[in-house]
C-alpha cells in the first residue's frame, strides 16, 4: 500500500494535513500532475512553479533518503486511478486548492477513483480558515472586506497543524515520472528565462520562513512605508503564499506571535494581518462566484463599453506609455515577476480608466507575466481597481500616475531603477528590459514622456457617466 499525496498548490511540509494523512495511511507517494490546467497557467507562474517543484522534491529527497516527487504528465483522472491501481490505495489527499478549474478535476478525480473503491480526500491547508465559517447573519459571503475582516477575527483563524515531518517513509516502487531538471514547463518565457532567472529569489518552504522571519524583524515601518515601491517595505511572501510553500496560518501564527513579544511592531504587524485577510477575502469571494476572473461581480458593468484589443492596450503591455510611473511598473514586472502592490494599482486604474481597456485583458496580462499569480486575488484586485467588483474602488476614482510618483516614489528612485532613459544612468536593472524584448519590438532606448492625463482622465469620466445615465 501507499499514501497517496495529490499536489497542486501547498508545496510544502510543514502545516501540511493533507501530507501527515497520506503518511497515515502509508509509504508516501507525492505526485504533482502537469494537465490542462497548469499549461494553460501564465508563462512567469509556470516557470516560478517549477522552481518551487524542484525545491519540495530536494527536500522530500533529503527526508526520504532519496525518493522526490514524481511528476507525471496527463489527465489527473487518468494518472491517479493508475496510481490506485499499482499501489492498492484507498484513499488520494489533497490540500484542497479551491480554484475553479481545481474543483472540476476534482470531480473528474472521484469519478474515476469510485469504481477502483478508492476516495479523493481534500484537507484544509491554502486558506486561513473553511469559508463556511465566516458568514454574515443571513449565512451568506462578505461583500465587502471590513466586516469580512471582523467576522474573520472574531471566529479566530485556524491554527496551523503540526511541524514538518523529520523522516518519511517512501514508497519503494514508484513509476518513473519527468526529470524535473530537465522539465521545461516554461519554454515560452519571454526573453527565455534567464531574465527573470537573473533577478529571482529564492524558492521553495525554507526559503519563505527565512523571509517570513527577516521581514517579522523589520516589521516596525510596515503600515507606514507599504506603499513606497521606492523602498523594500514589504514581505515579498506572496510567491510563497501562491503556491503554498508556507501556509497562511503558520504566517499568522508567527506574525501573532512576534506582535505579542515585541509592543513596537504592534502596528505593522496588525496592518500585514490585515493585508493576508485581503487574500482571504478574495479567496472566499473566488469561491462563492467562480466567474470573478471573467464576468463583473457587479452585473450591470457587463454593459459598460470597454475597449477591447487596441493599440494603446499594446503600449502598456511594451511598457511604452510615456507616464514614468506606469512605465517603470510594466518593466519591473516583465523583468522580474514582480510589481509592488501601489504600481499595480497604478498600472490598472491607468488602463481601466484613462485608457478605458477592459479590465480582463489587464488580468490576462497580468496572469501571464506574474510570479506570484493568484486567480483569486488578480481577479479581485481587476474588479476592485475598474470599479465592477464588490467593494471596490468606484470608477470615479482615478489615480494620477504622476501624484502617485510624486507621493510614494518622491525621489523617483523607483522610476530610476526600473526606466532607462529617464533620468540619469540606467541602471542594470532597468537595461535588463531590453534584453526580454523580442527583436520584432521596435523599443526605442530613449523613452519618451507623453502627455494627455487631463484628456483622458475627461474622457473616463464622461463615459462613466454616460453609462450612468443608461443603467
Ligand atoms: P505584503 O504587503 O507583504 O502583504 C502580505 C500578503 O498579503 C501578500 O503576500 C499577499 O498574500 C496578501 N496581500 C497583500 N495585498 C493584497 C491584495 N491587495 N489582495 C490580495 N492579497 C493581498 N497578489 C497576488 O498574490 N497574486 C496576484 O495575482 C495579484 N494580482 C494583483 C493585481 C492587481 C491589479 C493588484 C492591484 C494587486 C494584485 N495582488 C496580487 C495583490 C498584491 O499586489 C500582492 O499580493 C502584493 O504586492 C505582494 O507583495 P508582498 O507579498 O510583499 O505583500
Amino acid at each position: 500500500k501507499a499514501g497517496i499525496l495529490w499536489l497542486a498548490r501547498d508545496l510544502r511540509l510543514s502545516d501540511n494535513p493533507a501530507l501527515r494523512a497520506a503518511i497515515d495511511d502509508g509509504p508516501l507517494l507525492a505526485v504533482f500532475v502537469i494537465d490542462g490546467q497548469v499549461e494553460r497557467q501564465g508563462a512567469a507562474s509556470r516557470w516560478r512553479l517549477q522552481r518551487g517543484l524542484c525545491s519540495l522534491d530536494a527536500e522530500l529527497r533529503r527526508r526520504t533518503r532519496g525518493s522526490g516527487l514524481l511528476v507525471l504528465r496527463g489527465e489527473a483522472e487518468q494518472v491517479l486511478p493508475d496510481l490506485v491501481r499499482l499501489t492498492g490505495a484507498k484513499s488520494v489527499h489533497q490540500s484542497d486548492w479551491p480554484a475553479p478549474g481545481m474543483r472540476d478535476a476534482q470531480d473528474r478525480v472521484r469519478n474515476a477513483l469510485t469504481p477502483l473503491g478508492a476516495r479523493l480526500i481534500l484537507h484544509p491547508g491554502f486558506l486561513l480558515t473553511h469559508p463556511g465559517n465566516v458568514r454574515t447573519a443571513q449565512g451568506g459571503v462578505y461583500r465587502v472586506y471590513t466586516p469580512f475582516a471582523r467576522a474573520l477575527r472574531a471566529v479566530g483563524v485556524d491554527r496551523p497543524a503540526a511541524a514538518a515531518p523529520e523522516a518519511i517513509v517512501a514508497f519503494s516502487k514508484p513509476p518513473s515520472g519527468l526529470a524535473l531538471a530537465e522539465l521545461q514547463l516554461a519554454p515560452d518565457m519571454h526573453g527565455g528565462a534567464e531574465v527573470l532567472e537573473r533577478f529571482a529569489l529564492p524558492a521553495g518552504e525554507a526559503a519563505a520562513f527565512a523571509r517570513l522571519d527577516e521581514f517579522l524583524d523589520h516589521a516596525t515601518s510596515y503600515d507606514a512605508d507599504r506603499d513606497r515601491p521606492d523602498l523594500d517595505a514589504t514581505s515579498g511572501l506572496s510567491e510563497h503564499l501562491a503556491l503554498g510553500e508556507i501556509s497562511p496560518r503558520t504566517v499568522w501564527a508567527m506574525a501573532r506571535d512576534r506582535m505579542e513579544r515585541e509592543a513596537s511592531k504592534a502596528d505593522g504587524i496588525g496592518k500585514f494581518l490585515s493585508e493576508l485577510i485581503w487574500r482571504e477575502f478574495a479567496w472566499h469571494l473566488f469561491i462563492d462566484f467562480p466567474q470573478m476572473d471573467r464576468s463583473p461581480w457587479r452585473s450591470e458593468w457587463s454593459a459598460f463599453p470597454w475597449r477591447r484589443s487596441n493599440t494603446s492596450l499594446e503600449r502598456w503591455t511594451r511598457a511604452e506609455t510615456g507616464i514614468a510611473l506606469v512605465d517603470a511598473g510594466m518593466r519591473e514586472m516583465r523583468v522580474t515577476g514582480r510589481m509592488h502592490n501601489r504600481v499595480r494599482m497604478v498600472v490598472a486604474s491607468y488602463l481601466t480608466k484613462h485608457l478605458l481597456t477592459d479590465w480582463r485583458l489587464g488580468m490576462s496580462h497580468f496572469a501571464e507575466s506574474l510570479t506570484d499569480w493568484d486567480p483569486a486575488s488578480n481577479a479581485m484586485n481587476w474588479q476592485w481597481v475598474a470599479g465592477c467588483g464588490p467593494d471596490a474602488s468606484p470608477f470615479f476614482r482615478i489615480f494620477n500616475p504622476e501624484k502617485q510618483a510624486t507621493q510614494y516614489d518622491p525621489q523617483g528612485s523607483y522610476r530610476r531603477r526600473w526606466l532607462a532613459g529617464w533620468m540619469g544612468k540606467p541602471t542594470d536593472e532597468a537595461m535588463a528590459y531590453f534584453d526580454s524584448l523580442p527583436s520584432s519590438w521596435q523599443v526605442s532606448r530613449d523613452w519618451r514622456e507623453r502627455g494627455g492625463l487631463d484628456e483622458a482622465r475627461k474622457q473616463a469620466l464622461a463615459a462613466f457617466e454616460e453609462f450612468k445615465e443608461g443603467a
